[in-house]
């Protein structure tokens, strides 16, 4: 193939992919290629006669895989965002290669020996500060993959993580097809309770999907919540839940649960081979929360005082529900419906009268001018750049003085072929290396698109979240790429975006950028004071949904035997010896729990909200105590932990930021889990 875009050098503005011209044939010679030069670059590394340096190993090392990591990067963002079967193919075929390959590398003996003898003499190096630390992390890294494991443990090893790679695959492309192939088609009849703005979502999703005329509810969460908040269809409310709890549990070709067991047995043999009784004690010992038992401590922390509101607020649910004439119990599919009344008689606060004033557009900007105010970036829309769907917007990023600092990417639709949630990816780190390389980053949500589209609270919540993570990625300022932006310890990488959130909800913000969209007027002072005051509102619900959830993660990894689960068995059993509610369902459950299942990014990690919520809410306290959210001097020393990467430890530029170590009082606070609240 004469014409593949990867392998020339790219000549678009700001080096970005050049979408239009790529397609999905192009992946796999890219991706063939990519490694062979890889293993070409390692051989010419351990080859070297001269002895070990940092630059003629490590350094050499971080300049090694750049076709490979140019291609992967864009490959898994469209796979993500704006998968088709051609995609979903290569995915298949080339995750257990890339792991096959990531392992032939982790295991090369000799390139293990060069990094094993600089690690030895690092105190004798010379080394700054962000190479010490980079020598350590690849010490580290080598050493937890088996590079110290006997050959046949090797071998092992590595046959693992290849098969793992697969079974991460097959089950996101399972979850998302069940979520592709299922919708709830109404007419207008099946309407009653829904708000403006869900109608119109749900007749644009029937638009969508080519049956104009009538409305869709699809499972999309921005779909399924205003549904289960505002139907008085408890018929279909009940048929929806029950289709968005069984994503990835029907029995067939897209069943997830013979995948969760061999992915469980398999870590479990990693941990193992490692010499860790079970794989959480092996992924916690490179976390902040180093131990299983930390872990439990924080979660248990919230897990009682949390159930005990939620009870409160169940008593609530049920006096509304019995005046309504429900003399059932409350069952998952009420809660949202009936918190909604409560919310509306104890607060005056009514989604529909809310939602008018959240508009997307008004919201990004707000988040724009919220990076600019704490960090001193412009972001201004550049609609010549290629992109890969024409809902993707895409910005420049500038500092104070003018010079460039980033792309960021905001593709914030719900459609086929992008995979449910929120994230921040990158299409390229940004480095220091051999001259500047400014990052290119991606934001990706799932809102219901309308005319225009609206955002429950929530929402711009998570707008924020992963504006977040993006200034992580666009802020950072390190000379190597390993360490850029959010490659921190992954119950740190939480922090940066969840303390941003923070501004969302500051009246400041909230005052300018929440206007009606149809006068403009700013939210009513009387509505947004109710707002606020409502904010710790169904935290009981909200903090046991999510703890149940991380409670289920980490037990399930603390299995030192999980072969022999019946993870059907195993969630229930869980639920109830940890007491879960009958009428508050998970957050996620195990067969479309892809924080743990999609990859092994969270697995017994999904914890980290949590554990980053202690240092986000006693972080932000700090602005609080100073009288002033923009405070500039505190601002200044944020920008330094989204820019530090990875060079330093986590909890010393937490250190750096506050002057102490968090307590865990503001994040009570702030989840109204404190007494008397
Ligand atoms: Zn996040």
């Amino acid at each position: 193939m004469t014409d593949n875009p990867f392998f020339e050098s790219w000549t678009t503005p700001f080096g970005m992919p050049p979408f239009d011209r790529i397609r999905p044939e192009h992946f796999p010679p890219a991706f063939d290629r990519g490694m062979k030069e890889q293993i070409a670059e390692i051989a010419a590394i351990t080859g070297s006669p001269a002895s070990p340096s940092f630059s003629n190993t490590i350094e050499a090392l971080e300049r090694s895989g750049r076709l490979l990591e140019r291609v992967s990067r864009v490959f898994f963002n469209l796979d993500s965002s704006n998968t088709n079967e051609e995609l979903e193919a290569v995915a298949r075929d080339f995750a257990p290669k890339l792991a096959q390959h990531r392992m032939r590398i982790a295991l090369d003996a000799d390139l293990f020996a060069r990094i094993a003898d600089l690690h030895a003499r690092r105190a004798s190096l010379g080394l700054a500060v962000d190479q010490l630390r980079l020598l350590e992390r690849y010490h580290l890294r080598f050493v937890r993959s088996g590079a110290l494991l006997r050959p046949e443990q090797k071998e092992r090893m590595a046959s693992i993580s290849e098969r793992l790679a697969s079974l991460h695959t097959l089950f996101g492309q399972n979850v998302l097809h069940d979520e592709r192939d299922w919708r709830l088609v109404l007419d207008e009849k099946d309407l009653h309770g829904l708000p403006g703005f869900a109608r119109s979502a749900a007749a644009q999703a029937a638009k969508e999907l080519g049956i104009e005329g009538r409305y869709a509810v699809t499972l999309a969460r921005s779909a399924v919540e205003p549904f289960l908040t505002f139907s008085s269809r408890r018929d279909l409310r009940r048929v929806l839940w029950e289709a968005w709890t069984k994503r990835g549990a029907h029995e067939g070709a897209s069943d997830n649960a013979p995948l969760i067991r061999e992915i469980m047995a398999l870590r479990a043999e990693q941990a193992r081979l490692l010499g860790y009784e079970s794989f959480a004690d092996y992924r916690l010992d490179d976390t902040m929360a180093k131990t299983t038992t930390a872990v439990e401590g924080l979660l248990l922390q919230v897990w009682e005082p949390a159930k005990e509101k939620a009870r409160g607020e169940r008593t609530k649910l049920e006096e509304v529900a019995r005046a309504e004439g429900l003399n059932e119990p409350i069952e998952p599919w009420d809660w949202r419906y009936y918190a909604e009344k409560v919310r509306q008689a104890e607060y005056d606060l009514d989604e529909a009268e809310v939602k008018p004033y959240f508009v997307l557009d008004n919201m990004v900007q707000a988040a724009f001018d919220t990076a600019h105010r704490l960090f001193g970036v412009s972001f201004t829309e550049r609609a010549d750049l290629p992109v890969y769907h024409p809902d993707v917007r895409v910005w420049e990023v500038r500092d104070n003085a003018g010079e460039h600092v980033g792309i960021f990417l905001h593709d914030n639709f719900a459609r086929s072929g992008k995979r449910s949630g929120a994230w921040m990816s990158r299409y390229r780190d940004q480095e220091a290396l051999d001259g500047a390389v400014a990052p290119i980053v991606v934001n990706n949500n799932n809102f219901a698109k309308g005319a225009p589209t609206l955002l429950s609270f929530d929402d711009a919540r998570t707008l924020f979240h992963e504006f977040g993570h993006g200034l992580h990625g666009l802020l950072s300022r390190v000379r190597y790429r390993s360490q850029a932006g959010t490659a921190v310890r992954q119950d740190f990488v939480e922090f940066p975006s969840q303390i941003f959130e923070h501004w969302m909800a500051a009246p400041e913000t909230l005052r300018s950028y929440a206007r009606h969209y149809q006068t403009g007027e700013p939210i009513p002072e009387a509505l947004l004071q109710r707002l606020l005051a409502a904010r710790t509102f169904n935290q009981g619900f909200a903090t046991v949904e999510y703890a149940g959830s991380a409670l289920f993660d980490l037990e399930l990894h603390r299995e030192s035997e999980p072969e022999a689960l019946d993870i059907a068995r195993f969630e229930r059993e869980l639920l109830h010896r940890i007491g879960m509610p009958r009428e508050i369902g998970l957050r996620h459950r195990p067969a479309h729990f892809q924080h743990l299942f999609a990859g092994g990014g969270y697995a017994a990690g999904y914890y980290a909200y949590l554990w980053a919520e202690v240092l986000d809410a006693d972080g932000f306290a700090a602005f609080a105590e100073a009288g002033d959210v923009f405070d500039p001097a505190l601002a200044a020393r944020l920008k330094d932990i989204y820019s530090a990467g990875d060079t330093r430890d986590p909890m010393a530029l937490y250190r750096a930021f506050r002057g102490r170590e968090p307590t865990i009082a503001a994040l009570l606070e702030q989840r109204g889990l404190t007494a008397g609240q």
